[in-house]
């Protein structure tokens, strides 16, 4: 099969270990004609705050963009479900003409006096960036009028990165950081940033931390209420996980409020335990808080083990491909997939600076491909090229898989099961194998057309 050429200018966000010094080129604006798979500003800002439950989401540009993010991932609620609804303003041609923020008014108007939310996003989308309706303005009046936090989200899809949109939502965020009382927050407490709650992953870290005796004040944003977030700045320390999307928040808390902050990632054994141990080790006057933690880590890790060893043996040698928004996750896939025996030999992200690609590079075998902001010709040649039997991807990677004819793990968008922590770990390892040694593949096209060279 002859090799699919990549575009000349994309050739610096691509790399291959070992090849050649390795000086990553990312953060800059998709290649115009490459189709990126790299979601949209507004599409940024939007999974941040999506799964805050009890506030309203209204998407103020054409209905594609709402249904671009519509219900975009299992991010579950414990309460109130309205994050789950997408509003929209279904901006029309009339309105790119004359304006849209009457009709944004109206909008607003009538949603929260039907659903009583307790704070309302507005996100701006490209077209409002183009007519230029003051979304600020229309927000700050309605706050006025209804006397709950309406919160512009200025998220033009066309301004920036994914990443600006993450930056766009911790903007809205901190709006409602501090209004709260922090009356009830005990010294030994946190936030937990970056955890979204997909397939109810929140919950089971929440439970790890409050079993080793640490109040846990806000999840941000997983089954988010508007109210935890009001008081979050009462915690002892901020500890985030997604940190391309969350960072952002976390500075802005340790310069305005001094709460510290520490990144972990709850994605595999060694980095689950490692999160938990972390923290407990920001409480030394409370050595009872590190004796609980082992007992945790020792118990969870006993109860996955046999099964994850049973699963390693099918998957030794097997070859994995990685195309996540966040490096930080790919980090922690990386591990997870060494311990199931399994080779990496492709990995990319959507939002990764030069520093993560660097620990990338660092983590990976020499040959390994290394790529940012990849379009699906890249992945599907990589896939073709180093033989790859497994894809772990999101909701715009799954098709590529298929194509190709080899497993996918969606590990982002469309998932309803958590693969975040110890039993998430072995949620993953049972998903894996099942993808990786089914019998279909050996039926598809793309696969037999390799054999058959
Ligand atoms: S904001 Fe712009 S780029 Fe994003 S979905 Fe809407 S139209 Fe597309």
């Amino acid at each position: 099969m002859p090799s699919i050429p990549i575009l000349k200018s994309r050739e610096a966000q691509i790399h291959t270990k070992g090849e050649k010094p390795f000086d990553m080129t990312c953060g800059k604006h998709s290649v115009a004609g490459s189709v990126s798979q790299r979601a949209c500003v507004f599409c940024g800002s939007r999974v941040v705050l999506y799964p805050i439950a009890d506030a309203l989401h209204l998407i103020h540009g054409p209905i594609g963009c709402a249904a671009y993010t519509w219900d975009i991932r299992g991010a579950l609620s414990s309460g109130p479900q309205l994050h789950r609804l997408s509003f929209s303003t279904d901006l029309r041609e009339r309105d790119v003409i004359f304006g849209g923020e009457k009709k944004l008014e109206a909008a607003l108007d009538e949603l929260i006096d039907q659903y009583k939310p307790k704070a309302a996003f507005v996100y701006s989308t490209c077209i409002v960036g183009i007519i230029g309706d003051d979304v600020a303005a229309v927000c700050s009046k309605m706050q006025a009028k209804k006397g709950i936090p309406v919160l512009p989200v200025h998220s033009e899809g066309f301004k920036g990165t994914k990443k600006d949109g993450y930056k766009a939502a911790c903007d809205a965020l901190f709006k409602l950081v501090g209004k709260g009382s922090t009356e009830d927050v005990s010294p030994i407490s946190i936030n937990i940033l970056g955890e979204f709650n997909i397939g109810g992953e929140a919950w089971l870290i929440k439970e790890y931390y409050e079993r080793m005796g640490v109040q846990v004040v806000s999840v941000m944003t997983g089954d988010g209420r508007v109210d935890e977030i009001g008081k979050s700045h009462g915690a002892a320390l901020n500890v985030v996980q997604c940190s391309g999307a969350l960072t952002f928040l976390a500075e802005m808390m340790k310069e305005e409020y001094d709460t510290p902050y520490i990144r972990v990632s709850y994605i595999g054994i060694d980095d689950m335990a490692k999160s938990l141990y972390d923290v407990a080790a920001r409480f030394p006057d409370n050595p009872e808080i590190m004796e609980r933690t082992r007992k945790i880590v020792r118990e969870e890790v006993e109860a996955i083990l046999p099964e994850l060893n049973g699963i390693r043996k099918d998957l030794e040698g097997k070859k994995a491909a990685i195309y996540v928004g966040g490096a930080f996750k790919a980090f922690s896939l990386i591990k997870a997939l060494n311990y199931l025996g399994m080779k990496v030999v492709l990995v990319g992200s959507q939002t990764g600076n030069k520093e993560d690609y660097k620990t990338l590079q660092e983590m990976c075998d020499d040959g390994t491909i290394i790529l940012d902001d990849a379009n699906p010709l890249e992945l599907s040649k990589y896939i073709i090229e180093k033989d790859a039997d497994l894809f772990i991807g999101g909701v715009k990677e799954r098709p590529i898989a298929f194509k190709m004819g080899i497993g996918f793990c969606d590990h982002n968008h469309e998932r309803k099961i958590p693969l975040a922590g110890f039993r998430g770990m072995l949620a993953f390892a049972r998903e894996v194998h099942t993808s990786v040694t089914s019998p279909v593949w050996q039926f598809c096209p793309a696969r037999l057309g390799n054999k058959e060279e």
